[in-house]
């Protein structure tokens, strides 16, 4: 008897470790507790008043966040099968591998990967404005101090397709594309281009990924990006 109610008592709080953990999502202590800008700080306000009307209205709120450190140990194992997969169709269609042309050559191609991260930012702001209310005026654009981690967010609900659709953008137009054009005209920079970029959307497929996995059996469910942290925010009923 005392074992089973021990087991119960177990698998009790087993079941509240895990609803706490839908309810906060998978940050880090050190991430939760950041110092927010002025103007993280207004849209969390602006986010949490939308929060409490929508959870007046019966809706459940859900967090499906990543950790950004997490993330960050995912693009290193996403590098592998990206370099691997690139590198080897590269060969099969070339047969060989030219370099760099010299100094230049890879002081160009530093330069245009920091243009290309502003630009992976944009293509989120462009291809959510599409779909949000107020389109471009609902997109906003920050940097993360702490994380050397520029951001893009979107200020209003969304559909699970219209959120998805925005998240992986910046992945097939700054990565996929590329990798593939590298590939089919024998340019190894714009391939390695291609595989750098995509694999700096590892956050973001991280995002889809859970996105994708959630499950809800409720009929009415709306997509929000999160207003400080990577991933979304889903209210259901
Ligand atoms: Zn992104």
């Amino acid at each position: 008897m005392a074992g089973s109610r021990r087991k119960e008592r177990k698998t009790e709080k087993k079941m509240m470790r895990e609803k706490n953990k839908k309810v906060r999502g998978n940050q880090d202590e050190a991430e939760k507790s950041r110092t927010l800008s002025p103007a993280e700080e207004r849209r969390l306000q602006a986010f949490e008043a939308l929060s409490g009307s929508m959870v007046g209205q019966g809706f459940r709120r859900v967090e499906l966040t990543v950790s950004i450190v997490k993330a960050n140990v995912f693009a290193v194992v996403l590098l592998i099968p990206l370099l691997l997969g690139g590198i080897g169709l590269f060969l099969l269609k070339n047969r060989e591998m030219r370099g760099f042309s010299g100094g230049l050559g890879m002081i160009l191609f530093t330069v245009a990967l920091f243009a290309l991260i502003v630009v992976h930012e944009l293509i989120h702001g462009l291809s959510w404005a599409i779909f949000a209310e107020h389109h471009w005026k609902d997109i906003e654009f920050g940097f993360m101090k702490q994380y050397l981690t520029p951001y893009c967010t979107c200020c209003v609900p969304l559909s699970k397709g219209q959120y998805v659709f925005g998240a992986l953008m910046p992945l097939i137009v700054l990565g996929i594309l590329p990798m593939l054009a590298g590939i089919l005209t024998g340019s190894f920079s714009v391939l390695l281009m291609g595989i750098i970029m995509a694999d700096a959307a590892a956050g973001d497929i991280l995002i889809v990924w859970k996105i994708l996995r959630y499950r809800s059996g409720a009929e009415n469910i709306v997509y929000m990006d999160h207003p400080t942290q990577a991933g979304g925010v889903i209210f259901e009923k």
